[in-house]
């Protein structure tokens, strides 16, 4: 890999105190999810229940909350109280037609790879576009305008190695669990029953906490 000069925007994690508003979609730090245990459990049922189900009762609470509040099945990284929080190099850049079919479904446990992996490319393609990225049978899968071709096609192929060792969740060491699901997660993020917990994708670069 040749040496960039380029030097990338710095990436930061939204771990401000945004409690201001309504729903969870304002709601960012552990102590502040902790406060709605309160919503999603009553204090009764709460000392009656175990650590780990007061844990699969907030989360699923929370999926419930956005899919009223948003109408979505998936939950962002923000409103996720154990997904990795590391934000999207903001210079990345999406392709309209990824704009336009929500082409991006990008793990939030994979960004600390998506910004390594944006750097080398800036490098070798120069002005490149994300056409998609999201995950296939386990790994990350990830397109771009122009199409990459040798060095970038084997950038991209090296990201997707790495992510299969990565936790979509939490960004932890991890393995691709075996069928009927093909995720890649570690043994605190199972993404079948009993103990499926709900995935988390990254918001898309630009985007700025609300407070
Ligand atoms: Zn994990």
């Amino acid at each position: 890999m040749r040496e960039c000069g380029r030097k990338c925007v710095s990436v930061g994690r939204h771990v401000g105190s945004g409690t201001k508003g309504r729903g969870v979609m304002s709601i960012r730090r552990d102590d502040a999810f902790e406060g709605i245990v309160d919503e999603a459990v009553s204090t009764k049922e709460r000392a009656e229940m175990s650590a780990s189900a007061q844990r699969f009762a907030l989360i699923f609470w929370i999926r419930k909350s956005v899919l009223a509040e948003h109408r979505r099945l998936y939950l962002y990284a923000d409103e996720h109280p154990e997904a990795a929080q590391e934000l999207v190099d903001p210079s990345i850049r999406l392709s309209e037609r990824a704009r336009s079919e929500r082409s991006w479904n990008l793990p939030a446990g994979w960004v600390r790879i998506i910004n390594g992996l944006h750097a080398d490319l800036s490098c070798l393609l120069g002005d490149y576009e994300v056409a998609y990225v999201g995950q296939n049978a386990g790994g990350l899968r990830f397109r771009t305008s122009p199409i990459a071709r040798g060095g970038a096609a084997e950038r991209i192929g090296v990201a997707r190695a790495d992510s299969m060792a990565v936790c979509t969740v939490c960004g932890g060491t991890a393995r691709i669990e075996t069928p009927p699901r093909s995720a890649t997660r570690c043994p605190r993020h199972p993404s079948s029953r009993p103990d499926r917990i709900v995935g988390a994708i990254a918001r898309p670069p630009g985007w700025t906490m609300k407070g």
